[in-house]
């Protein structure tokens, strides 16, 4: 059993675990409070969902035919900056004119209906009345958490969302003490809500761990993450002020190293990764050289081991560096990490951009890109200072004009990063195919330089590429420069609005389409990647199933 695996059967082995275990541990941890509990108020766990595997939100799982989450068209006049001036409006929108209220279990429930609607996340209850028409997911969506706790449903789904800056104005109070002294399923307020559970240990201990030693000017701290490392690295490092905080993205899991240091130490933090025996080494410079008793304080979560979607979003500034214009509405945005931070981002993954829009917090995931397709001829280890990001600019989105008229220089937040691809999935791999349309490429991109870099089983990667206008493809001379480089390479375009001189295929995604371009040779392995708009990637699913392909050999990239 290789460690892809061996985390694999970890996260089984956890999942099946966790329900049993999920009520005794949060009975212990809260018992831990017992003493200021007189002070805290806590309600009853009103929902904890059945934890299957794939978790219902990843991205590992395709959702069923007709289930996958949809984008409704919004009426006019409800978009993200519609909503942004009516939360700004001193309109009521909890129907309680301004007062915060405690609600216990029976009254959330009785708030059930479109018109009264009121949903708990965190302990805090939230009228969603008014977003009803806004929710980009459709009202049908929104009316899942009607009456309920759907702190864990709004996890699966998008738990990057910020929902305390947009909601703010919905907020109805928090969740009232149950007087049962009864810990089995009580859950907590946030501030109280206990840790993220972390991995049981599994038999045999795949746990990371670390070690630290110091010399006369530098403390350096080593992870054994007992894995083999990729080479696009797995380490995320953000030095603030005096805090350290070191979290290894192995997988699905999340390590977390998290200390207030003990002493100064210089604003820059080198990050060497030995990839083959999992071995990652920290080396931070003391700005007066004295020697250290202790390596510092522990902060929240420090030497965790849990799923990388339990593990909250950190968020960092980033400076603008560049801006290339990557065709008509597509710019490829470099940005420069802080001095202490470094972040390493593992193939598929995304991150979060944040900025305020008119004071509310607006937040969108980007996927991480290299700065061009072609691989160097070289492979370097390379440690992230800097990331590239691929955005497309609508303009009536609220968020991309934002950045597409921000200077070199301004500043933006940055989260993550986060997403679900293992490298597990290519295993043995010979036939990569890939359908994407429009800025679902960025994704395929990273996953072309990897599998011709370091695949070489891949016999054969074929990329379907679906655009409105030829003006649309991104970075379409390096795709055609890697055709002609890369025997192994090929790329098909198809256009939904071409000119009348495009002689290449065009019209959506169809079975016809599909049935040639997904070969499948003898002794062949196939993996197909899809990603695009929704009903895109709904309707590729549909038609790689229906030639036969099973969930195993299909991944969807969502976000
Ligand atoms: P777009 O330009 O609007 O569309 C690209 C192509 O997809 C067009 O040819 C379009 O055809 C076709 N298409 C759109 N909807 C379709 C449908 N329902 N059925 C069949 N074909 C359809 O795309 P975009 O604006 O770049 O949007 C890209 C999407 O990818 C975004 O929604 C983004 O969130 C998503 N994305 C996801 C990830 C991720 O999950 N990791 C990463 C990057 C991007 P028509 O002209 O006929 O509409």
């Amino acid at each position: 059993m290789d460690l892809e695996e061996e985390e694999e059967e970890d996260y089984r082995s956890e999942s099946r675990r966790k329900a049993s275990t999920v009520f005794s541990v949060i009975a212990s941890v809260l018992s831990g409070f017992l003493g200021n509990w007189a002070c805290f108020k806590v309600s009853e766990m009103l929902n904890v969902p059945s934890q299957a595997f794939p978790a219902a939100g990843s991205q590992q799982r395709v959702a069923p035919a007709g289930q996958s989450r949809n984008k409704v068209v919004l009426k006019p006049g409800h978009s993200l900056l519609d909503w942004i001036r009516l939360t700004k409006s001193g309109q009521d929108l909890t129907g309680l004119r301004g007062r915060l209220i405690e609600v216990t279990e029976d009254e959330l429930k009785k708030h059930n209906t479109k018109k009264d609607c009121w949903t708990c996340i965190r302990g805090m209850v939230y009228n969603l009345s008014a977003y009803m028409d806004f929710h980009p997911g459709g009202e049908e969506e929104l009316m899942r958490a009607a009456g309920i706790d759907s702190t864990d449903l709004f996890d699966e789904v998008h738990r990057w969302v910020n929902y305390e800056s947009m909601l703010k104005e919905c907020l109805v109070g928090r969740m009232a003490v149950k007087p049962s002294p009864a810990l089995q399923g009580l859950s907590a307020p946030p501030s109280l809500r206990p840790e993220p559970l972390s991995a049981p240990l599994p038999a045999k201990d795949h746990r990371p761990r670390y070690d630290w030693f110091q010399t006369d000017g530098t403390v350096n701290i080593v992870v054994y993450t007992k894995r083999k490392i990729p080479s696009a690295g797995c380490a995320v490092v953000d030095l603030q002020d005096d805090n350290l905080r070191v979290e290894m993205l192995l997988g699905r899991m999340s390590y977390l190293l998290y200390w207030r240091l003990s002493s100064r130490v210089q604003d820059h933090v080198d990050v060497q990764t030995a990839h083959s025996v999992g071995k990652v080494q920290l080396c931070l410079r003391k700005s007066v050289k004295e020697k250290w008793t202790q390596l510092g304080q522990s902060l929240e979560h420090h030497d965790t081991f849990i799923q990388c979607k339990d593990r909250g979003l950190f968020y960092r500034e980033c400076v603008l560096l560049s801006k290339t214009d990557v065709t008509h509405n597509t710019q490829l945005l470099r940005l420069q990490l802080p001095p202490g931070s470094r972040m390493q981002v593992p193939v598929g993954r995304h991150v979060y951009l944040k900025t305020s829009v008119q004071g509310t917090d607006v937040v969108k995931p980007y996927t991480a890109v290299d700065q061009m397709l072609i691989p160097p001829s070289q492979s370097s280890a390379e440690v992230g200072s800097d990331i590239h990001l691929m955005i497309k600019v609508y303009p009536d989105g609220v968020l991309t004009p934002h950045i597409a008229n921000l200077p070199i220089g301004a500043s933006l937040s940055v989260g993550g990063p986060e997403g679900s691809l293992t490298l597990r999935v290519l295993r043995d791999v010979t036939h990569l195919y890939m359908l994407a349309a429009g800025t679902g490429f960025t994704p395929m991109a990273r996953l072309i330089r990897l599998a011709l870099q370091e695949f070489t089983v891949i016999r054969k990667m074929k990329l379907m590429f679906f655009n409105r206008q030829e003006r649309d493809i991104l970075w379409q001379s390096q795709l055609d420069e890697l055709c002609t480089k890369e025997e192994r390479f090929e790329v098909q375009h198809v256009l939904s609005e071409p000119a009348d001189s495009w002689t290449g295929r065009r019209g959506r995604i169809d079975a016809c389409m599909l049935q040639n371009f997904l070969e499948r040779p003898e002794n062949s392995k196939c993996l197909v990647c899809v990603c695009g708009p929704a009903g895109f990637t709904e309707s590729a699913v549909q038609l790689v199933r229906q030639l036969d392909f099973s969930e195993e050999e299909l991944h969807v990239f969502q976000a």
